[in-house]
Protein backbone atom coordinates (compact mmCIF):
# COMPACT_ATOMS: atom_id res chain seq x y z
CA UNK A 1 0.00 0.00 0.00
CA UNK A 2 2.62 2.49 0.94
CA UNK A 3 4.42 1.57 -2.48
CA UNK A 4 1.19 1.99 -4.15
CA UNK A 5 0.39 5.40 -2.31
CA UNK A 6 4.08 6.83 -3.26
CA UNK A 7 3.55 6.80 -7.10
CA UNK A 8 1.82 9.96 -7.68
CA UNK A 9 4.62 11.83 -5.87
CA UNK A 10 7.39 9.90 -8.60
CA UNK A 11 4.71 10.73 -11.70
CA UNK A 12 5.59 14.47 -10.27
CA UNK A 13 9.16 13.65 -11.13
CA UNK A 14 10.22 13.30 -7.17
CA UNK A 15 12.03 10.58 -5.32
CA UNK A 16 8.87 9.50 -3.19
CA UNK A 17 11.34 9.12 0.14
CA UNK A 18 12.06 12.46 0.01
CA UNK A 19 9.02 14.75 -2.15
CA UNK A 20 6.91 16.24 0.55
CA UNK A 21 3.84 15.43 1.49
CA UNK A 22 1.95 18.17 0.02
CA UNK A 23 2.15 15.47 -2.67
CA UNK A 24 -0.20 13.23 -1.16
CA UNK A 25 -2.91 15.81 -1.58
CA UNK A 26 -3.14 14.23 -5.35
CA UNK A 27 -4.82 10.95 -3.38
CA UNK A 28 -7.60 14.01 -1.80
CA UNK A 29 -7.91 15.51 -4.99
CA UNK A 30 -8.22 12.47 -7.34
CA UNK A 31 -10.78 10.80 -4.84
CA UNK A 32 -12.58 14.35 -4.81
CA UNK A 33 -12.49 15.05 -8.72
CA UNK A 34 -12.02 11.61 -10.04
CA UNK A 35 -9.31 10.61 -12.49
CA UNK A 36 -10.10 12.45 -15.71
CA UNK A 37 -9.11 10.75 -19.54
CA UNK A 38 -9.75 13.39 -22.42
CA UNK A 39 -11.05 11.09 -24.89
CA UNK A 40 -8.43 10.91 -27.77
CA UNK A 41 -5.51 11.54 -25.39
CA UNK A 42 -3.46 14.32 -24.70
CA UNK A 43 -3.37 15.02 -28.10
CA UNK A 44 -6.93 15.78 -28.52
CA UNK A 45 -6.51 17.82 -25.49
CA UNK A 46 -3.75 19.74 -27.32
CA UNK A 47 -5.68 20.31 -30.50
CA UNK A 48 -8.80 21.75 -28.51
CA UNK A 49 -6.58 23.93 -27.22
CA UNK A 50 -5.14 25.19 -30.27
CA UNK A 51 -8.78 25.20 -32.08
CA UNK A 52 -9.90 27.98 -28.77
CA UNK A 53 -6.90 29.99 -29.04
CA UNK A 54 -7.51 30.52 -33.41
CA UNK A 55 -10.96 31.00 -32.61
CA UNK A 56 -10.07 33.75 -30.89
CA UNK A 57 -7.81 35.19 -33.50
CA UNK A 58 -4.50 33.65 -32.19
CA UNK A 59 -2.10 32.31 -34.88
CA UNK A 60 -0.20 29.26 -34.18
CA UNK A 61 3.10 29.14 -35.95
CA UNK A 62 4.30 25.41 -36.13
CA UNK A 63 8.15 23.82 -37.11
CA UNK A 64 10.16 27.00 -36.38
CA UNK A 65 12.71 26.69 -33.47
CA UNK A 66 12.95 29.43 -31.14
CA UNK A 67 16.36 30.71 -30.82
CA UNK A 68 16.96 33.62 -29.13
CA UNK A 69 15.14 36.54 -27.78
CA UNK A 70 16.19 39.92 -28.28
CA UNK A 71 16.32 42.32 -25.43
CA UNK A 72 16.59 45.82 -24.38
CA UNK A 73 17.82 46.49 -21.09
CA UNK A 74 15.62 44.84 -18.96
CA UNK A 75 12.66 44.66 -21.70
CA UNK A 76 12.24 41.92 -24.07
CA UNK A 77 11.51 42.84 -27.57
CA UNK A 78 11.25 39.81 -29.46
CA UNK A 79 11.75 36.06 -30.79
CA UNK A 80 14.72 34.79 -33.06
CA UNK A 81 13.66 31.59 -34.98
CA UNK A 82 15.44 29.35 -36.49
CA UNK A 83 16.30 30.25 -40.08
CA UNK A 84 16.51 34.32 -38.87
CA UNK A 85 13.02 35.48 -38.84
CA UNK A 86 12.38 37.83 -35.68
CA UNK A 87 8.97 38.11 -34.27
CA UNK A 88 8.62 41.65 -32.47
CA UNK A 89 6.90 41.38 -29.26
CA UNK A 90 5.53 43.58 -26.32
CA UNK A 91 5.23 40.61 -24.22
CA UNK A 92 6.67 37.05 -24.17
CA UNK A 93 5.45 33.96 -22.80
CA UNK A 94 7.47 31.05 -22.62
CA UNK A 95 6.70 27.11 -22.65
CA UNK A 96 10.11 26.26 -22.59
CA UNK A 97 12.15 25.58 -19.80
CA UNK A 98 12.99 28.75 -17.90
CA UNK A 99 16.82 27.30 -17.28
CA UNK A 100 16.73 26.27 -20.76
CA UNK A 101 15.49 30.05 -21.68
CA UNK A 102 18.16 31.57 -19.83
CA UNK A 103 21.38 29.15 -20.66
CA UNK A 104 20.29 29.88 -24.29
CA UNK A 105 18.00 32.02 -25.11
CA UNK A 106 19.25 35.26 -23.38
CA UNK A 107 22.49 37.14 -23.38
CA UNK A 108 24.97 34.82 -21.15
CA UNK A 109 27.33 37.18 -19.87
CA UNK A 110 24.65 38.56 -17.88
CA UNK A 111 23.12 35.46 -16.37
CA UNK A 112 26.63 32.97 -16.63
CA UNK A 113 27.17 32.67 -12.47
CA UNK A 114 23.82 32.67 -11.63
CA UNK A 115 23.09 29.90 -13.42
CA UNK A 116 26.24 27.81 -12.99
CA UNK A 117 25.00 27.88 -9.44
CA UNK A 118 21.20 27.14 -10.36
CA UNK A 119 22.54 24.24 -12.01
CA UNK A 120 24.69 23.12 -9.04
CA UNK A 121 22.01 23.33 -6.67
CA UNK A 122 18.55 22.63 -8.28
CA UNK A 123 17.26 18.81 -8.26
CA UNK A 124 16.55 17.63 -11.02
CA UNK A 125 12.97 14.93 -11.53
CA UNK A 126 14.05 12.02 -13.15
CA UNK A 127 14.28 11.01 -16.72
CA UNK A 128 11.60 8.38 -18.34
CA UNK A 129 11.68 6.08 -20.94
CA UNK A 130 8.59 5.17 -22.63
CA UNK A 131 7.56 2.48 -24.88
CA UNK A 132 4.63 3.00 -26.94
CA UNK A 133 3.02 -0.34 -28.41
CA UNK A 134 -0.13 -1.71 -30.58
CA UNK A 135 -1.08 -5.45 -30.24
CA UNK A 136 -3.09 -7.42 -32.36
CA UNK A 137 -5.58 -8.51 -29.91
CA UNK A 138 -7.67 -6.60 -27.01
CA UNK A 139 -6.45 -7.46 -23.39
CA UNK A 140 -9.86 -6.53 -22.40
CA UNK A 141 -8.76 -7.99 -19.09
CA UNK A 142 -6.34 -5.25 -18.34
CA UNK A 143 -7.14 -1.96 -16.80
CA UNK A 144 -6.22 1.41 -17.89
CA UNK A 145 -3.92 2.15 -15.08
CA UNK A 146 -1.69 -0.66 -13.99
CA UNK A 147 1.49 -0.38 -12.33
CA UNK A 148 3.75 -3.72 -12.18
CA UNK A 149 6.27 -3.14 -8.70
CA UNK A 150 9.92 -4.79 -9.14
CA UNK A 151 10.93 -7.02 -6.12
CA UNK A 152 12.69 -3.75 -4.63
CA UNK A 153 11.47 -0.14 -4.93
CA UNK A 154 13.65 2.15 -2.78
CA UNK A 155 16.68 0.34 -3.78
CA UNK A 156 15.27 0.96 -8.02
CA UNK A 157 15.01 4.77 -6.65
CA UNK A 158 18.26 5.47 -5.21
CA UNK A 159 20.06 4.19 -8.13
CA UNK A 160 18.31 6.26 -10.58
CA UNK A 161 17.94 9.49 -8.24
CA UNK A 162 21.04 9.11 -6.43
CA UNK A 163 23.47 7.27 -8.77
CA UNK A 164 21.81 8.11 -12.18
CA UNK A 165 22.20 4.30 -13.15
CA UNK A 166 20.32 2.06 -14.50
CA UNK A 167 18.39 0.00 -12.36
CA UNK A 168 18.65 -3.96 -13.27
CA UNK A 169 15.32 -4.31 -11.54
CA UNK A 170 12.68 -2.51 -12.50
CA UNK A 171 9.17 -0.68 -11.53
CA UNK A 172 6.83 -0.08 -14.66
CA UNK A 173 3.32 1.96 -15.07
CA UNK A 174 1.28 0.55 -17.92
CA UNK A 175 -1.59 2.75 -19.65
CA UNK A 176 -4.07 0.97 -21.52
CA UNK A 177 -6.21 3.95 -22.99
CA UNK A 178 -8.33 1.77 -24.46
CA UNK A 179 -9.65 0.46 -21.36
CA UNK A 180 -11.85 3.84 -21.53
CA UNK A 181 -11.86 5.08 -25.03
CA UNK A 182 -12.03 1.95 -27.47
CA UNK A 183 -10.85 4.36 -30.49
CA UNK A 184 -7.48 4.62 -29.05
CA UNK A 185 -6.70 1.34 -30.46
CA UNK A 186 -6.15 0.06 -33.89
CA UNK A 187 -9.38 -2.19 -35.67
CA UNK A 188 -9.33 -5.44 -32.89
CA UNK A 189 -5.98 -4.51 -31.93
CA UNK A 190 -5.55 -2.87 -28.89
CA UNK A 191 -2.84 0.36 -27.87
CA UNK A 192 -0.29 1.28 -24.80
CA UNK A 193 2.34 2.75 -23.54
CA UNK A 194 4.73 1.35 -20.51
CA UNK A 195 6.73 3.88 -18.70
CA UNK A 196 10.04 3.07 -16.50
CA UNK A 197 11.84 5.98 -14.41
CA UNK A 198 15.35 5.88 -15.47
CA UNK A 199 17.85 8.48 -14.90
CA UNK A 200 18.19 11.74 -16.67
CA UNK A 201 20.88 12.64 -18.31
CA UNK A 202 23.19 13.66 -15.50
CA UNK A 203 24.40 9.70 -16.10
CA UNK A 204 25.98 10.03 -19.28
CA UNK A 205 24.53 6.71 -20.50
CA UNK A 206 24.15 5.89 -24.20
CA UNK A 207 20.43 6.36 -24.78
CA UNK A 208 20.87 5.25 -28.19
CA UNK A 209 22.58 1.99 -27.15
CA UNK A 210 20.27 1.44 -24.21
CA UNK A 211 16.90 2.32 -25.86
CA UNK A 212 16.78 -1.17 -28.04
CA UNK A 213 17.71 -3.22 -24.94
CA UNK A 214 15.71 -1.65 -22.18
CA UNK A 215 12.30 -1.83 -25.00
CA UNK A 216 12.92 -5.62 -24.66
CA UNK A 217 13.37 -6.21 -21.20
CA UNK A 218 10.37 -3.88 -20.47
CA UNK A 219 8.52 -6.24 -22.88
CA UNK A 220 9.74 -8.99 -21.59
CA UNK A 221 8.92 -7.86 -17.87
CA UNK A 222 5.79 -7.47 -19.19
CA UNK A 223 5.15 -10.73 -20.89
CA UNK A 224 6.62 -12.98 -17.74
CA UNK A 225 3.82 -10.60 -15.61
CA UNK A 226 0.90 -9.57 -17.53
CA UNK A 227 1.11 -10.43 -20.93
CA UNK A 228 1.97 -14.40 -21.44
CA UNK A 229 1.34 -13.64 -25.41
CA UNK A 230 2.76 -10.56 -25.80
CA UNK A 231 5.91 -10.87 -28.02
CA UNK A 232 2.99 -13.08 -30.38
CA UNK A 233 0.71 -10.32 -30.54
CA UNK A 234 3.11 -7.65 -30.68
CA UNK A 235 3.18 -4.74 -33.54
CA UNK A 236 4.74 -1.70 -34.22
CA UNK A 237 6.61 0.06 -30.90
CA UNK A 238 8.07 3.22 -30.75
CA UNK A 239 10.53 4.57 -27.87
CA UNK A 240 11.35 7.62 -26.28
CA UNK A 241 14.22 8.42 -24.13
CA UNK A 242 16.24 11.16 -22.13
CA UNK A 243 17.62 12.36 -25.08
CA UNK A 244 14.50 12.75 -26.43
CA UNK A 245 13.29 15.15 -23.80
CA UNK A 246 16.54 16.84 -24.22
CA UNK A 247 16.47 17.06 -28.51
CA UNK A 248 12.95 17.51 -28.90
CA UNK A 249 11.37 19.35 -25.71
CA UNK A 250 14.49 21.06 -24.69
CA UNK A 251 14.56 19.75 -21.00
CA UNK A 252 17.97 21.13 -19.93
CA UNK A 253 18.62 17.70 -18.41
CA UNK A 254 16.40 15.55 -20.32
CA UNK A 255 14.35 14.70 -17.08
CA UNK A 256 10.35 14.27 -17.68
CA UNK A 257 9.01 16.33 -15.20
CA UNK A 258 11.43 19.55 -15.16
CA UNK A 259 13.12 20.60 -11.78
CA UNK A 260 12.23 18.02 -8.51
CA UNK A 261 9.21 18.74 -6.55
CA UNK A 262 11.57 18.97 -3.34
CA UNK A 263 9.75 20.94 -0.47
CA UNK A 264 12.26 23.81 -1.47
CA UNK A 265 11.66 23.66 -5.13
CA UNK A 266 7.43 23.20 -4.85
CA UNK A 267 4.66 25.25 -5.63
CA UNK A 268 6.01 29.37 -5.24
CA UNK A 269 9.35 28.37 -5.20
CA UNK A 270 9.34 26.70 -8.55
CA UNK A 271 10.50 29.26 -11.40
CA UNK A 272 8.26 31.83 -11.19
CA UNK A 273 5.62 32.81 -13.62
CA UNK A 274 6.70 36.28 -14.39
CA UNK A 275 10.46 36.56 -14.86
CA UNK A 276 12.03 38.18 -11.90
CA UNK A 277 14.99 40.02 -14.53
CA UNK A 278 13.12 41.04 -17.69
CA UNK A 279 9.58 43.13 -17.00
CA UNK A 280 7.34 41.45 -19.84
CA UNK A 281 8.67 37.84 -19.74
CA UNK A 282 6.36 35.23 -18.88
CA UNK A 283 7.06 31.32 -17.81
CA UNK A 284 4.39 28.28 -18.41
CA UNK A 285 5.01 24.99 -17.96
CA UNK A 286 6.19 22.21 -16.04
CA UNK A 287 9.32 24.02 -14.43
CA UNK A 288 7.23 26.39 -12.91
CA UNK A 289 4.82 27.34 -10.81
CA UNK A 290 2.41 25.51 -9.56
CA UNK A 291 4.52 22.07 -11.15
CA UNK A 292 4.45 19.60 -13.20
CA UNK A 293 1.72 17.50 -14.50
CA UNK A 294 -1.82 18.98 -17.13
CA UNK A 295 -3.25 19.91 -13.94
CA UNK A 296 -0.52 21.86 -13.05
CA UNK A 297 0.57 23.46 -16.24
CA UNK A 298 -2.76 24.37 -17.23
CA UNK A 299 -3.29 25.70 -14.12
CA UNK A 300 0.26 27.68 -14.96
CA UNK A 301 -0.93 29.25 -18.17
CA UNK A 302 -4.55 30.26 -15.75
CA UNK A 303 -1.79 32.33 -13.03
CA UNK A 304 0.15 33.88 -16.33
CA UNK A 305 -3.32 34.93 -17.75
CA UNK A 306 -3.96 36.93 -14.48
CA UNK A 307 -0.32 38.59 -14.16
CA UNK A 308 -0.40 39.69 -17.60
CA UNK A 309 -4.01 41.43 -17.20
CA UNK A 310 -2.44 42.90 -13.69
CA UNK A 311 0.65 44.11 -15.69
CA UNK A 312 -1.32 45.39 -18.73
CA UNK A 313 -3.55 47.38 -16.14
CA UNK A 314 -0.60 48.72 -14.30
CA UNK A 315 1.10 50.19 -17.79
CA UNK A 316 -2.26 51.56 -18.88
CA UNK A 317 -2.80 53.55 -15.56
CA UNK A 318 1.14 54.19 -15.75
CA UNK A 319 0.02 55.53 -19.55
CA UNK A 320 -2.66 57.93 -18.47
CA UNK A 321 -0.59 59.42 -15.89
CA UNK A 322 1.87 60.49 -18.26
CA UNK A 323 -0.95 61.35 -20.60
CA UNK A 324 -2.38 63.83 -18.07
CA UNK A 325 1.12 65.02 -17.30
CA UNK A 326 1.65 65.87 -21.11
CA UNK A 327 -1.37 67.35 -20.93
CA UNK A 328 -0.82 70.02 -17.97
C1 LIG B 1 4.48 9.29 -20.90
C2 LIG B 1 3.96 10.43 -20.07
C3 LIG B 1 2.75 10.29 -19.43
C4 LIG B 1 2.22 11.33 -18.68
N1 LIG B 1 1.00 11.15 -18.09
C5 LIG B 1 0.43 12.16 -17.43
C6 LIG B 1 -0.88 12.03 -16.87
O1 LIG B 1 -1.50 10.97 -16.97
N2 LIG B 1 -1.40 13.07 -16.20
C7 LIG B 1 -0.72 14.26 -16.06
O2 LIG B 1 -1.26 15.19 -15.48
N3 LIG B 1 0.53 14.42 -16.57
C8 LIG B 1 1.12 13.41 -17.24
N4 LIG B 1 2.38 13.56 -17.76
C9 LIG B 1 3.12 14.80 -17.51
C10 LIG B 1 2.70 15.93 -18.42
O3 LIG B 1 2.50 15.44 -19.72
C11 LIG B 1 3.78 17.02 -18.42
O4 LIG B 1 4.06 17.45 -17.10
C12 LIG B 1 3.35 18.22 -19.25
O5 LIG B 1 3.01 17.85 -20.57
C13 LIG B 1 4.48 19.23 -19.32
O6 LIG B 1 4.02 20.33 -20.06
P1 LIG B 1 4.99 21.51 -20.48
O7 LIG B 1 4.14 22.47 -21.22
O8 LIG B 1 5.77 21.98 -19.31
O9 LIG B 1 6.07 20.82 -21.41
P2 LIG B 1 5.90 20.24 -22.87
O10 LIG B 1 4.61 19.51 -23.02
O11 LIG B 1 7.19 19.53 -23.15
O12 LIG B 1 5.80 21.56 -23.78
C14 LIG B 1 6.92 22.36 -24.07
C15 LIG B 1 6.75 22.79 -25.51
O13 LIG B 1 7.76 23.73 -25.82
C16 LIG B 1 8.22 23.43 -27.13
N5 LIG B 1 9.59 23.92 -27.27
C17 LIG B 1 10.66 23.65 -26.49
N6 LIG B 1 11.75 24.29 -26.97
C18 LIG B 1 11.36 24.96 -28.08
C19 LIG B 1 12.03 25.80 -29.02
N7 LIG B 1 13.35 26.07 -28.92
N8 LIG B 1 11.30 26.33 -30.04
C20 LIG B 1 9.98 26.08 -30.17
N9 LIG B 1 9.30 25.29 -29.30
C21 LIG B 1 9.97 24.75 -28.28
C22 LIG B 1 8.20 21.91 -27.22
O14 LIG B 1 8.16 21.50 -28.56
C23 LIG B 1 6.91 21.61 -26.48
O15 LIG B 1 5.81 21.59 -27.35
C24 LIG B 1 2.94 12.53 -18.53
C25 LIG B 1 4.18 12.67 -19.17
C26 LIG B 1 4.68 11.63 -19.93
C27 LIG B 1 5.99 11.81 -20.64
Amino acid sequence: MRRAFSVPSLLVGGHPFRTSSLYGLIHALERRGGVWFPKGGTGALVTALAELFQRNGGVIRTRQDVTGLSVENNRVTGVEVSGGQHYPADIVVSNADPLHVYENWLPMKRWGKLLNGFRRRMKQSMGLLVVYFVTKRRYTELEHHTIVFGDTFKEILDTIFDDHEVPEDLSLYLHRPSATDPEMAPPEGDAFYVLAPVPNLQGRQDWETLEPQMTQNILSTLQQRLMPDLFEQLGATHTVSPRYFHAALSSPFGSGFSIAPTLTQSAGFRYHNRSPHYQNLYFVGAGTHPGAGVPGVVSSAGVVEKLVREDRAVSREQLTAVQDKTAV
